[in-house]
């Protein structure tokens, strides 16, 4: 029989191929490694004193449609410091019965479908498709923080309705996540962005240059302490939240009081929309409940006007003076509800508005947090953070 054929398909360094037998389904190859001699994983030297021999079948990539089985023998050494070692050829998957190529390919049948699927489409038990996902798919190192220097911080709640968050980090320039951390705790992500040092030597949290979160208190502080470079800007979509539920809490009082005026009954998203997007129709509903409550159009009015100054794309002092112009006003409004983010912005000035130093946003992570969510349906909701982390960055590989 001539064997060269399958060394040359196998393509498989320093295999001499003995023989072949095709069953139905399969195809085994029984072969041997050329190798002369190996190294003592003890000593670390080289031996060629051969003991004996041993076998080892390890599944291999199909050939037409065939599973291939590698009957490889292998040569056991001995040692001048007296231990026995197998020379396991670099293409076997150390201690497992497949190649590393195979389980190159089960893993890439794995990022898009379900384990089990997997398992069945390549006659491989499902524990093993698991184990090979999940070795191949670990997210070691911090190679996704090179070159990182502007960072949002997210969070997330990873099982609905219960408090365990975790946190997502962004890549604000390109929308990429960088990393999900199990915990939002203040203490470990201090921990966690002291320890990682890049590739130059530099620590990750001194190459960031803003930094981009909610107004939770222990977000804003981790970046006014840890990073020492980074200018902290406060997500605009979430104080933008908080000055429309002054809107809608005014209108609630207004539903209280009037409760057979229909004018304030289904407005609450227009009021949060921009005016510009109305239809016409909705302008005239708007304007019908704005005529009816004079407080409620001033408030709306006073909204859109601080919208509008985070639209324009203002030089820094002149926005400066504009936000402060507004808070004047603001404040001679006397309106308890507005005051409530009277005091927010005057608590929050400056994240608020280095916004007009660096127009970033965390809405990229929105996009992220529709990742999460698709991969934690697709994955029937899996509790166990590390595959369910290992699961997303393998779906946005
Ligand atoms: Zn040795």
């Amino acid at each position: 029989m001539d064997t060269t054929v399958y060394e040359l398909l196998l393509n498989l360094p320093e295999l001499k191929v003995e023989r072949v037998e095709l069953e139905n389904k399969t195809i085994r190859i029984y072969c041997h490694h050329l190798n002369t001699s190996g190294m003592c994983p003890v000593c670390q030297k080289r031996s060629i004193k051969v003991n004996q021999y041993t076998t080892h079948i390890v599944r291999d990539l199909n050939i037409s449609g065939r599973e291939v089985y590698l009957h490889l023998r292998l040569k056991q050494y001995e040692c001048t410091c007296g231990r026995y070692f197998i020379d396991i050829p670099d293409f076997i998957e150390p201690n497992k019965s497949h190649t590393k190529r195979q389980s190159k390919w089960i893993f890439e049948l794995s990022i898009k479908q379900p384990l089990s699927e997997v398992g069945a489409l390549t006659n491989t038990h499902s524990k093993t498709v698991e184990r090979i996902f999940y070795e191949h798919s670990q997210v070691n190192g911090y190679e996704r923080y090179e070159g990182v220097t502007q960072l949002g911080i997210d969070e997330f709640s990873f099982r609905k309705g219960k408090k365990d968050y975790i946190c997502v980090l962004t890549n604000l320039e390109n929308g990429e996540t960088i990393d999900i951390l199990q915990t939002r705790q203040k203490e470990a992500l201090i921990a966690h962005f002291q320890s990682i040092t890049l590739k130059n030597g530099v620590l990750f949290k001194e190459q960031v240059k803003i930094a981009s979160c909610d107004f939770w208190g222990p977000f804003l502080d981790i970046i006014k302490n840890e990073f020492p470079n980074a200018t902290v800007i406060g997500d605009r979509f979430h104080w933008t939240t908080y000055i429309n539920n002054v809107l809608d809490a005014t209108r609630k009082a207004l539903r209280k009081e009037f409760p057979k005026q229909e004018a304030f009954k289904s407005i609450k998203w227009l009021l949060f929309k921009q005016p510009d997007q109305n239809t016409e129709n909705e302008t005239n509903v708007l304007q019908n409940a704005l005529t009816l409550s004079p407080i409620l159009e001033e408030l709306y009015y006073m909204k859109n006007t601080f919208i509008a100054i985070f639209e324009c794309q203002f030089n820094y002092d002149f926005a400066i003076q504009q936000v402060n112009l507004w808070l004047e006003q603001a404040k001679n409004l006397k309106n308890e509800k507005l005051d409530e983010f009277i005091k927010f912005l005057e608590r929050q000035f400056e994240p608020i508005t280095n916004f007009f130093k660096h127009p970033v946003s965390n809405a990229c992570t929105e996009g992220n947090n529709n990742l999460l969510r698709t991969v934690k349906r697709f994955t029937f909701n899996m509790t166990n953070f590390e595959h369910f982390k290992a699961r997303c960055f393998a779906y946005k590989a």
